[in-house]
């Protein structure tokens, strides 16, 4: 059986965790170890218990305290080319490079690291499976391809983006040239593109739903949630939500 559980979820920062019963993985760190240790703290986890971190890639909110936390934890982190091009992980206590699209095991967690549309060098999302349970998480993206709704398709959890409104964000504080980047193919998902792969994906839906990467200036939680709670009542699915603060306690499908 896997369980996740939420570090932090935003673009403050973001750190998820993913275990097994002796398996424990951590994936991405945009916060400093000592934040990481504090945080971790809350879910009752050491982070020498941590056996290996993935990156998803380079973006500060992912990768910022990747090195340390590695060093703290005595533990190799995995990443694409190009995540590692970025020298962003140059520091850390060993890396691994991993190919895009590869399924490849850690203890006994079977990966799948899987190619995302987003404005990094070389970003994949993961897909975790241990017996027959399967876990998801995916944020950092602006459209959903083919090949990302077939690679989430039977997860039992699945943490998902909910970025940001497309209205809120077009009539919000930011830049035109940011609300560009954030609303673009290669940028963030919005709430309608986020429910539209929980739509393709109906047939057999999550369990469990988390949203994430939820941002605080050009989204709001009571509109994640009117769309969402719509969706999961007829299908039963729970509904978690992850907080840049808080994160969430551990889940388990
Ligand atoms: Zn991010
Ligand atoms: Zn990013």
């Amino acid at each position: 059986m896997l369980r996740l559980a939420s570090v932090g979820s935003g673009s403050k920062g973001n750190a998820t965790l993913i275990a097994s019963s002796t398996t424990t993985l951590l994936v991405d760190c945009g916060f400093t170890v000592k934040e990481l240790i504090a945080r971790l703290e809350k879910l009752a986890v050491a982070v020498d218990q941590i056996d290996a971190i993935l990156v998803t890639h380079e973006h500060g909110d992912h990768i910022a305290g990747i090195a340390a936390a590695s060093r703290a934890a005595r533990a190799p982190v995995f990443a694409t080319h190009g995540t590692v091009q970025s020298g962003r992980l140059e520091s850390s206590f060993s890396v691994t490079e991993i190919t895009s699209d590869s399924v490849f095991e850690i203890g006994d967690i079977e990966i799948n690291a899987i190619t995302v549309p987003h404005d990094a060098r070389e970003p994949v999302q993961f897909r975790f499976q241990s017996d027959s349970c399967s876990i998801g998480v995916l944020t950092d993206l602006g459209s959903i391809t083919p090949h990302v709704s077939r690679g989430f398709s039977d997860c039992e959890l699945l943490l998902l983006e909910f970025n940001h409104d497309l209205n809120q964000l077009r009539q919000g504080p930011y830049p035109a040239s940011l609300k560009r980047r954030v609303a673009g193919d290669y940028g963030h998902l919005n709430n309608q593109q986020a429910m539209t792969l929980l739509e393709q994906l109906s047939e057999r839906p999550p369990k469990v739903v988390v949203a994430g990467h939820i941002s605080e200036q050009n989204n709001s939680l009571e509109q994640v949630a009117t769309l969402l709670e719509g969706w999961a009542e007829p299908l039963g699915s729970q509904i978690v939500y992850a907080s840049q603060t808080d994160g969430f306690d551990w889940l388990a499908p």
